[in-house]
């Protein structure tokens, strides 16, 4: 059961859960929208503790937030099947890493820092800790729910690295009805009657 609760775990494990927080401002099948203002963006900034005195964003800073936001969940597709990501996508993320700074520190080594403020402070943020987790291997495991009504942002801990939906309890399960049903479908009339009589949870969503 203790394994079973750490599968279905859907955070991601440290500054990741920020960058699956922020794809999941969109939930793909409620239909709403925690960016759709920039009223919206800057309650999220206050929630998630990146929100700096006197800040305002602009619509056009909403606009490149939610253009960084799509891309990544572009990505988090692509790790489901270790398939490129759409070239759209590469290239937001390009242009947000120019916002980057390489920064020396004081022992002798250096590290990736977010140079600007404000909107620009997230955007770095953001490709600052995907960057990390592209090179300590969480990355790929980051993944969007592969119900595309869905499309839930978690983390995939399955020892094979083979997760897609985004539980068990919900998706997993919805897509294995659909699976029953098509196959019910296509068997038509031929299908033997113990399966039709096994279908008490046809109606179900
Ligand atoms: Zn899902």
């Amino acid at each position: 059961m203790l394994l079973l609760m750490t599968e279905l775990n859907p955070q991601a494990p440290g500054r990741l859960e920020l960058v699956r927080r922020f794809v999941n401002t969109l939930d793909v099948e409620a239909g709403t929208d925690r960016l759709a203002s920039t009223d919206g963006l800057l309650k999220w900034l206050r929630e998630v503790d990146l929100l700096q005195a006197e800040q305002s964003v602009s619509d056009a800073q909403l606009r490149r937030v939610i253009a960084v936001r799509e891309a990544l969940r572009d990505l988090l597709r692509a790790n489901h099947t270790d398939t490129p990501a759409p070239e759209s996508a590469v290239q937001v993320l390009d242009q947000a890493a120019r916002k980057l700074s390489i920064l020396f520190t004081r022992s002798g080594g250096w590290t990736i820092g977010s140079a600007g403020t404000g909107v620009d402070f997230l955007v770095g943020e953001l490709v600052t800790i995907v960057i990390g987790a592209m090179n300590d291997g969480t990355w790929r495991r980051l993944k969007a729910c592969a119900n595309d009504t869905c499309e839930w942002a978690f983390y995939d801990r399955s020892r094979a690295r083979s997760g897609k939906w985004c539980s068990m309890g919900s998706c997993g399960n919805r897509a294995k009805q659909q699976t029953w049903r098509h196959k019910h479908a296509h068997a038509g009339r031929y299908a033997p009657s113990a399966v039709v009589s096994d279908g008490t949870s046809t109606d179900v969503r």
